[in-house]
C-alpha cells in the first residue's frame, strides 16, 4: 500500500506544504550557532514544512502543470471569448520605453501613452461606427456601471426622474448587478420559442419610467437579435435609452454598425475580443462606446488632440461638460491597452475575418454536434452555439457528466447552466484562433462520452482533484485549511 507521500505517482495527488515532511529524520539537530529564526522553523512544534529547493520547486511546478491554459489546448468557455493572445502583444507590452514609466510623470512625458489610448478609441470608434468611445472601464463590468450611471445623468440633466431599467432573461448576470448598483430597479423581458426578446412583453412593459433597455447582441444565445431596429423605435417612442451589452463584439467585429443599431451605450470586453489576458492571466480592460447624445456625460479625464488640426501639438486631458464624475485613477491599465492597441494594428483594415472565423468555427461545432446534443435555438449561431442537457438525458448523462468527462479528454469545458432559460445549457465558443483539427478532436471526444455515457456518470477521473461535492461545496465552504 503505498503512503501518503507516494501516492501522488499513481493518482496525482499534490499534498499541502505543511502537509510535506514532517517524519523525525528531518528535524536534525544543528550547530547552536544556528539563526535564532532558523532554529526556530526546525522546532519540532513548528508548522513550517521542512523542504529542500527542488522539493519546493516541483511542488509548483506540478500544480502549475494541473492548470489547464489555452497553451494546452481548446478552451471552449462560451460568453468569455478565450482566444488565443498572440505573443507579439507580450513584446510590446514589454518594452522598456513604456515598462517603467510612473503614473505621476508630466503630461509632456508621456505624451506617447496618450497617443496609444487615444488611437486605441479612434480604432475601436471605427469598427463599432459610434461617435465616442472611452477606455476608462476596468473590466466590462465596470463599463456596464459607468454606462448606467450616465443613462441617469443624462435623465437627470433632462429633469427626468426614471427609476427602471429592462433587461432580457437571458443576460449575463453583470447587467442587472449594474443596474442595481447604479439605484435602478431592474424587469425582466422574457425570450420567444426561438431565443429572441419577446416584442409584445416588452411592449406591455414600456412606459416613460423606463430609463433604458440593457440587451446583449448577439444575445447570450449565441444568436442575433434581428429585431433590433424595431426595439429601438419602440424605445424611441417613450424617450429610453438603448444599451447593448457588447462583451459578444467577437461575433460582429467590423461588420456592423452600432449607430445603425441604435447603440446609445455599448461596453466591450478588451479581454474578450481583442486578446488581452483574461481569467487569471491579469486585470481586464473594457471599453465604452457611446452615441452622440450621451458624449457630454462621459467620466472625467477623457484624451483628445490638444489641436484637433494637427497631431503634431500633442495630446491632453479634458472633463466632458455634464461628466459623471472620475472612476478610474491614472491611465486605466495601460499594459492592456497596449496589447489591444497591437492586436488592432495587426489586424488593421481586416479586422472583419475575426468575425468571420469565429462565427464558421460556432456554426462548424454546430453542425457537428447537433445530432448528439439539442440546440437551444434553430436561429444560426454566430460567435457561439448553445445546446440544452435534453439529448444527453437519452443517454442518462447531465451537462455537468459531460463537461467533468471532457476533462478527462484533455479538453477545458464549456460554459455550463447559463444561460438560465435553457435547460442544463451548454454553451460552446472555440473563438477564431481554433483550427479545424483541435475542434475535430474535441468533436470526438464528444461523441465519445456520449457513446460511453456509462462510463462518465461519476466525474472526472484524470483530474488532480476528482469526485468534488460541489453542493457541499457550495452549502458548506470550508475556506481554511487544517482546522
Ligand atoms: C463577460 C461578459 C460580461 C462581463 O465582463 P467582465 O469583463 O467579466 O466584467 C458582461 N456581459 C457579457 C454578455 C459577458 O459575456
Amino acid at each position: 500500500m503505498p503512503t501518503k507521500h507516494t501516492t501522488r505517482q499513481v493518482v496525482r495527488k499534490e499534498v499541502l506544504l505543511s502537509e510535506y515532511r514532517t517524519h523525525e529524520a528531518e528535524k536534525a539537530d544543528f550547530s547552536s550557532s544556528e539563526h535564532p529564526l532558523l532554529k526556530k522553523a526546525r522546532e519540532p512544534e513548528s508548522a513550517f514544512p521542512h523542504l529542500s529547493e527542488v522539493e519546493l520547486m516541483r511542488h509548483y511546478h506540478r500544480l502549475g502543470k494541473s492548470n489547464y491554459s489555452w497553451d494546452d489546448g481548446l478552451y471552449p468557455l462560451g460568453s468569455c471569448t478565450m482566444k488565443y493572445n498572440p505573443l507579439i502583444n507580450e513584446r510590446v507590452a514589454a518594452h522598456g520605453a513604456v515598462q517603467n514609466l510612473h503614473p505621476t510623470l508630466p503630461l509632456e512625458h508621456t505624451q506617447a501613452v496618450l497617443r496609444i489610448i487615444f488611437e486605441t478609441e479612434s480604432m475601436l470608434k471605427t469598427l463599432l461606427d459610434l461617435p465616442g468611445v472611452t477606455l476608462q472601464p476596468a473590466a466590462g463590468a465596470h463599463g456596464e456601471l459607468i454606462g448606467v450611471l450616465m443613462v441617469q445623468k443624462y435623465f437627470e440633466a433632462k429633469g427626468e426622474k426614471r427609476e427602471t431599467i429592462i433587461i432580457p432573461e437571458s443576460a449575463h448576470g453583470t447587467n442587472p448587478a449594474s443596474a442595481a448598483m447604479a439605484g435602478f430597479k431592474t424587469v425582466k423581458v422574457g425570450a420567444r420559442e426561438n431565443g429572441l426578446t419577446n416584442l409584445e412583453e416588452l411592449e406591455k412593459l414600456l412606459s416613460p419610467d423606463i430609463a433604458a433597455l440593457m440587451i446583449t447582441n448577439p444575445n447570450t444565445l449565441g444568436i442575433f437579435e434581428v429585431d433590433i431596429a424595431r426595439i429601438k423605435a419602440m424605445l424611441d417612442k417613450v424617450g429610453a435609452l438603448l444599451y447593448i451589452d457588447g462583451a459578444n463584439l467577437n461575433a460582429l467585429v467590423g461588420k456592423i454598425s452600432f449607430t445603425a443599431m441604435g447603440a446609445d451605450l455599448t461596453q466591450l470586453n478588451l479581454h474578450k475580443t481583442f486578446s488581452t489576458p483574461h481569467g487569471g492571466g491579469g486585470p481586464g480592460q473594457g471599453a465604452l462606446g457611446v452615441s452622440e447624445r450621451m458624449l457630454p456625460f462621459l467620466p472625467k479625464e477623457q484624451v483628445r488632440l490638444k489641436d484637433p488640426t494637427n497631431r503634431e501639438k500633442g495630446y491632453e486631458f479634458f472633463n466632458p461638460t455634464q461628466t459623471i464624475g472620475q472612476v478610474k485613477s491614472w491611465y486605466g491599465q495601460f499594459g492592456n491597452i497596449l496589447r489591444a492597441w497591437t492586436y488592432l494594428k495587426t489586424w488593421g483594415s481586416d479586422a472583419h475575418r475575426i468575425a468571420e472565423t469565429a462565427v464558421m468555427n460556432a456554426n462548424y461545432l454546430r453542425v457537428k454536434l447537433k445530432d448528439i446534443l439539442t440546440l437551444a435555438s434553430e436561429n444560426p449561431s454566430m460567435h457561439e452555439v448553445v445546446f440544452s442537457q435534453d439529448g444527453l438525458e437519452k443517454r442518462g448523462l447531465t451537462t455537468a457528466n459531460l463537461a467533468k468527462a471532457l476533462l478527462d479528454y484533455g479538453f477545458y469545458a464549456p460554459t455550463i447552466y447559463f444561460p438560465l432559460n435553457v435547460h442544463g445549457a451548454i454553451m460552446i465558443e472555440p473563438t477564431e484562433t481554433e483550427s479545424k483539427a483541435e475542434m475535430d478532436l474535441f468533436i470526438e471526444a464528444v461523441h465519445a462520452i456520449y457513446e460511453n455515457a456509462d462510463q462518465h456518470k461519476a466525474g472526472a477521473q484524470k483530474t488532480f482533484v476528482t469526485q468534488i461535492d460541489e453542493t457541499g461545496a457550495a452549502r458548506n465552504p470550508v475556506l481554511s485549511w487544517g482546522s
